[in-house]
């Protein structure tokens, strides 16, 4: 029997690593994509092809739709087909209202809102005949205001909007689509905060913690499993209590 194919979208470091490697440990082959970093994407590559599991790395700005498409080509030439799509590439430039910058703002909403509907449009037409799961990485920043976080929240509260509509769109194809987002997760995107404004941050966790990618990765590994096929359009959050 074929093995099931994941896509992880920015899967060379912090969440998108980890979903990575649980799929892998869970049956799944691996597309990598990455936009800069050739060398971790590479060394994410080979630690999935110990477990066993078929992997290969792809470079695409997932805000730059023509590379979304030829990535999807060369996944289809690699892998001939796709089960799991996780939208996780994304990032986070912390600014006030009043200092938000054009450039900023633009590259935000280019990556955290048009990449998802990039790989989301390309993965279902894959999936259309198949079926198949996408799962689009949020963050409690969607629903819970932090301050500095205008646009990071909004482009989150975007994903949350999409994963609705779009779970209504393709629910009769069989195509499930769901949303976690997480709290505070212990990655290279946590470690860029000032160390003071870092411990603030923790104090405001119940749990007393920042989470870890592979606790995020083990939701996403859960909600593509059958126990949850049922399940279609809801927004996850895990984050240790934060947003209660
Ligand atoms: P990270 O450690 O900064 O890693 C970001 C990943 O995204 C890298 O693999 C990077 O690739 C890739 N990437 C960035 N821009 C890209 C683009 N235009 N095209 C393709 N790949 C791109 O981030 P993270 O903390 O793991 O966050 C992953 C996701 O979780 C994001 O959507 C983030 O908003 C969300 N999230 C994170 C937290 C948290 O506390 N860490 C909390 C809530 C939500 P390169 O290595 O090649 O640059």
């Amino acid at each position: 029997m074929e093995n099931k194919v994941a896509l992880v979208t920015g899967a060379s470091r912090g969440i998108g690593r980890a979903c990575a490697l649980k799929l892998a440990e869970n049956g799944y082959d691996i597309c990598v994509n990455y936009n800069s970093n050739e060398q971790k994407a590479a060394e994410v590559v080979a630690a999935i092809e110990k477990t066993g599991r078929k992997a290969a790395a792809f470079k695409a700005d997932t805000a730059d739709l023509k590379a979304v498409q030829n990535m999807f080509r060369e996944i289809n030439k690699i892998f001939g087909r796709l089960d799991v799509l996780v939208n996780n590439a994304g990032v986070v430039d912390d600014a006030y209202l009043l200092m938000i910058n054009e450039d900023s703002l633009s590259k935000s909403l280019d990556i955290n809102i048009k990449g998802y509907f990039h790989c989301a449009q390309a993965a279902a037409l894959k999936m259309i005949k198949t079926g198949g799961k996408i799962i689009n990485i949020s963050s409690v920043s969607s629903v819970l205001a932090v301050e500095g976080q205008g646009v990071y929240s909004a482009t989150k509260g975007a994903v949350n909007s999409m994963t609705a509509t779009l779970a209504k769109e393709l629910a009769p194809r069989k195509i499930t689509v769901n949303a976690v987002a997480p709290g505070f997760i212990e990655t290279e995107m946590i470690d860029a905060i000032p160390e003071d404004k870092r411990e603030g941050y923790l104090k405001s966790v119940p749990s007393g913690r920042f989470g870890t990618a592979d606790e995020v990765a083990s939701v996403v590994v859960s909600l593509c499993s059958d126990a949850f096929s049922y399940m279609t359009g809801q927004v996850i959050v895990l984050d240790g209590g934060l947003s209660l």
